[in-house]
């Protein structure tokens, strides 16, 4: 593997382990910043090695190329969640300054580690049980009521991983191969989460930054909008929340982001739910200890987006400011199309920056699959419906679903 240049003046390499769209939106800020980035890519095509120049192509669960990555830069942070706990405690123990640390990703790897320490430290959860066995998920259903909610504890994303289910019996193959894989060690060694099913009014979520030094930022609590199970919209700030709930659910995201010694920037995903007495509280969906789509807005939309603070806060440099620059910003996510000709993305994108030369247009260099997450588009402004408007014609348009 060769050595990143770096810029003269003392300045720090950046390593980042998978080659996706979030690498590649670190790129931008990095380069205000001085930052060399390097980032360990799946592909020499990968959506970070088009923009990032030193890419070496390696896979995140090899050790000798995360190794050999690792020991280029002078800290090393994550695309995503899937590095396996055997690699990064050899990169602990080779010395490589990981942020966030492997004793804090576990609980952005793990759901049944998630829900274990949030109770502990009195974060509010869903109802939840650890269950190996169908009679175990059959005592939990008793309890909570069906339907009721099913996740394996890790690798899961957008919903694949999460399962309604109106009986235990629905969840017999899910049950077996959690029994089998714990006999071969594999990834559901620990069995299945199941979850109440929440009767939630909005999905929020909450994204704060932290330094290894213990400054932390946070930027406005937003919504997000799922189709089936992806995140379609994000609105932010969050429309008519109410501001005690807002203070709440950012002290409670700082407060989880110092317990477990998170290092970077992190998103908890909420519910909002009315409580006993009527009034709207939350309880927490899930954590990402990344840079995350609910805060891709802040790109256009905040003072300082979460790809520039993350690689501040990785390396322990003085904090941005995360306010608003715009009273509201709609983030709409562009998924690929699902006819062929939805594949020539740049046509469409072409007339799409005639028609609103206000759109903030993000695109990620993906190949067009039906439903991948290949860009996004932001819009800013007053006048909350509109903005809703031009960011779903954008994204749409560039979907397929709508012609015009
Ligand atoms: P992933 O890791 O795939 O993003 P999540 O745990 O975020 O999975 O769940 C995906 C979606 O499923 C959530 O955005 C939410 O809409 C729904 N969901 C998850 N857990 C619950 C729950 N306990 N009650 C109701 N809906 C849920």
């Amino acid at each position: 593997m060769t050595t990143p240049l770096r810029a003269p003046g003392g300045f720090p390499v950046v390593g980042i382990i998978g080659g996706g769209q979030l690498a590649r939106m670190c790129a931008p800020p990095a380069v205000g910043l001085c930052v060399t980035l390097s980032v360990l890519a799946e592909s020499e095509d990968a959506a970070a090695a088009l923009v990032i120049p030193d890419a070496p192509v390696g896979a995140h669960d090899d050790l000798e190329a995360v190794r050999a990555f690792a020991k280029n830069c002078d800290v090393v942070t994550f695309d995503h969640e899937h590095v396996p706990a055997p690699v990064l405690q050899a990169l602990v123990d080779d010395g490589v300054n990981l942020q966030p640390s492997p004793q804090a990703l576990v609980f952005a790897q793990d759901k049944l580690a998630m829900r274990t320490r949030l109770q502990q430290i009195g974060v509010r959860c869903p109802a939840w049980a650890q269950v190996r066995t169908l009679a175990e998920l059959a005592d939990f259903g008793a309890q909570v009521g069906w339907p009721l909610i099913l996740k394996t504890p890790r690798g899961g994303y957008d919903g694949k991983g999460v399962r309604v289910i109106e009986s235990a019996q629905q969840a017999q193959d899910w049950i077996e191969r959690a029994e089998h894989d714990a006999h071969v060690g594999g990834l559901l060694s620990q069995g299945l989460l199941a979850e109440e099913m929440v009767d939630f009014t909005r999905e929020l979520a909450v994204l704060v930054a932290r330094s290894p030094s213990g400054q932390a930022a946070a930027w406005p609590v937003v919504e997000t909008v799922q189709t089936e199970g992806i995140c379609t919209e994000v609105l932010a700030p969050a429309p008519d929340l109410d501001p005690d709930l807002a203070a709440t659910l950012t002290e409670a995201t700082l407060r989880i982001a110092g317990e477990l010694g998170v290092t970077g920037v992190m998103a908890a995903e909420m519910f909002e739910v009315r409580g006993a007495d009527g009034q709207p509280t939350y309880v927490v969906n899930e954590l990402a200890m990344r840079p995350h789509n609910s805060g891709h807005w802040s790109i256009d939309g905040a003072v300082t987006s979460q790809f520039e603070q993350h690689l501040r806060a990785v390396l322990d440099l003085p904090l941005g400011d995360p306010s608003a620059r715009a009273p509201w910003t709609v983030m709409g996510n562009v998924l690929g199309g699902t006819q062929p000709e939805h594949a020539q993305l740049y046509p469409t994108y072409k007339h799409l920056l005639a028609r609103d030369p206000g759109l903030r247009m993000h695109l990620y260099g993906k190949q067009v699959r039906p439903g991948r997450k290949i860009g996004h588009v932001t819009v800013c402004g007053d006048d909350l419906a509109a903005l809703r408007e031009r960011a779903g014609h954008a994204a749409g348009y560039l979907q397929g679903t709508i012609s015009e």
